[in-house]
């Protein structure tokens, strides 16, 4: 079965944030998302706030319907992707101070855990003028 790329939403955001530029970079295969296939398929979900510990229930509920739903496929399909407002300083703040957590978490289920989504070259040449910084 095709990938199933997952995007975790920092929940902070999320209430101001629809996902646009995450499922735009998906769809047009942007940022971190370039090297996937045509066929890979998208949701995403929030980390259910801080500090982010509903994750690993998230995924965990994720693998067991796979398991009972073969048909859109299986643990081994799953790519979970940190959204970029969690994993550097942007516009709504960031880095999330659990980022490293969140990453255990994720690989604790067994799934591998990438960093950043959409990449904004406003936000990086923000950071690069020391616009943004981290806490
Ligand atoms: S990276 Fe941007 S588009 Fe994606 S969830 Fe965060 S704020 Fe929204
Ligand atoms: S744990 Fe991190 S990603 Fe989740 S709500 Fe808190 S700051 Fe946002």
């Amino acid at each position: 079965m095709s990938k199933l790329i997952v995007v975790i939403q920092c929940d902070k955001v999320v209430h101001r944030c629809s996902g646009f530029a995450c499922a735009r970079a998906f769809y047009q295969r942007t940022g971190k998302f370039q090297d996937y296939a045509e066929d890979a398929r998208y949701m995403s979900m929030s980390c259910g706030g801080c500090c982010g510990a509903d994750v690993a229930a998230k995924l965990g509920h994720l693998k067991r319907k796979l398991a009972a739903a073969p048909d859109f496929g299986s643990a081994e399909d799953i790519v979970v992707h940190l959204s970029s407002c969690i994993t550097s300083v942007n516009f709504h703040h960031g880095p999330c101070p659990f980022k490293n957590y969140l990453v255990k978490l994720i690989e604790g289920k067994g799934l591998s855990a990438v960093e950043g989504t959409y990449v904004s070259k406003k936000a990086e040449a923000k950071r690069a003028q020391g616009i943004y910084k981290e806490f």
